[in-house]
């Protein structure tokens, strides 16, 4: 295997003494993999979850917390029986480099010069890795790509295999092993995503995908409740949302700054987007939360943040969104909730969503600052 160590190839004692064992016991039992199963377990069992993310993978019978990535796609980590039972439809090259974080040939590999339009997914779990768009070629002799499609459906850990520090990378679903990553690549991002082709699948641009290469069903929800910082903090701990967001909306200006909306001129309100899973979060569920946040009878403030952009509205993405919003409203201005105090959100269809500045979003988490806002889940 002396020409594995051209990529850095190497393979980490732990994952040696699992992969020596996995091949062992397919040559005993066929393809049958019960014994690496029970090794890999015990193995991982000693190592820090720290260092190695992939020990999520390890656990039986262990129910993993749904997931669901940046791009919509569900990174949930299948469990170690699942990651088993596709393996084990691979063919050998493909078992060897994925399970057993081999590494195949340089210039030998099938995806190399592959040069189509399209999607590069998880050869034993389907999940989109890297799309043809950042591709390149790196002269290595394997399949590079200066980023990944999702950053979230990679893990990544330290490699010290083969007497050097590398960072591998494997698929965040089912723990794969695909490659590594360098600090040697191209413009944007500098670096250098090298991949086995036989750990990949690609599909192109104009042919269907498989269920498990598609994202998951998504929606998404908008609402103005003061300042969206807390808004936005609180949403993202929602379960069943993906992902929340700082922005503006319902102005007058394309591309407004936190400055502008501040001057109060361009008549937007700051506003959260959320994205949800309608499977695992009703757009009801979303309008409870989103008033126990916030005040809706306060007019154009909220809290000690006085000024339009701070009014209180719901812009709703549907016709559907627009009946349950007035209906819920309408349900609550019926109660003595508010006592007597009229509701003044807006319900207005939702205009263009302009993200807040990068240091608006998670600030939060950022700064550790507090909020007004209380969890409302
Ligand atoms: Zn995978």
């Amino acid at each position: 295997m002396g020409f594995l160590r051209e990529m850095g190839v190497g393979i980490s004692v732990r994952r040696r003494l699992v992969y020596v064992v996995s091949m062992a016991t397919m040559l005993l039992a066929g393809w049958s993999l019960a014994t690496s199963t029970q090794v890999r377990d015990r193995v991982d069992d000693s190592t820090p979850p720290s260092v190695n993310q992939n020990a999520e993978h390890g656990k039986k019978g262990q129910a993993m917390k749904f997931r669901q990535s940046k791009s919509g796609y569900d990174i949930t980590p299948l469990s170690c029986e699942a990651v088993e039972e596709l393996a084990s439809k691979l063919d050998p090259e493909a078992y060897h480099i994925t399970q057993g974080a081999d590494t195949e040939r340089a210039f030998c590999g099938g995806l190399l010069e592959n040069k189509k339009d399209g999607v590069y997914t998880c050869v034993v779990c389907g999940l989109p890795l890297f799309s043809s768009a950042h591709k390149f070629d790196s002269g290595t002799g394997w399949p590079s790509f200066y980023t990944p499609f999702d950053a979230d459906h990679l893990t990544q850990q330290v490699d010290n295999s083969g007497g050097r520090v590398r960072t591998e990378i494997n698929c965040a679903r089912c723990g794969a092993h695909m490659g590594h990553v360098f600090d040697d690549g191209p413009p944007p991002t500098g670096q250098r995503y090298c991949l086995n082709s036989a750990a990949l699948k690609f599909s192109e641009k104009g042919s269907p995908l498989p269920p498990e290469s598609r994202p998951a069903q998504t929606d998404v929800a908008y609402f103005a409740g003061g300042c969206f910082w807390g808004i936005e903090h609180y949403f993202q701990l929602g379960p069943g949302v993906i992902d929340a967001t700082s922005g503006y909306m319902q102005g007058n200006v394309d591309n407004p700054t936190y400055k502008q909306v501040g001057s109060d001129t361009t008549g937007h309100a700051e506003t959260v987007k959320v994205v949800f899973d309608p499977q695992r979060i009703t757009y009801r569920r979303l309008l409870e939360a989103f008033f126990d946040m916030h005040d809706p009878t306060q007019m154009d403030r909220q809290g000690p943040d006085v000024g339009n952009q701070y009014r209180s509205g719901v812009w709703y993405a549907n016709d559907r969104q627009r009946k349950e919003a007035e209906a819920f409203i309408k349900e609550l201005s019926g109660g003595d909730r508010y006592r007597g105090k009229k509701i003044v959100t807006q319900v207005e269809p939702a205009k263009t969503f302009w993200p807040a500045e990068d240091y608006h979003q998670d600030y939060l988490d950022k700064t550790g600052g507090a909020c007004h806002v209380s969890n409302p889940w």
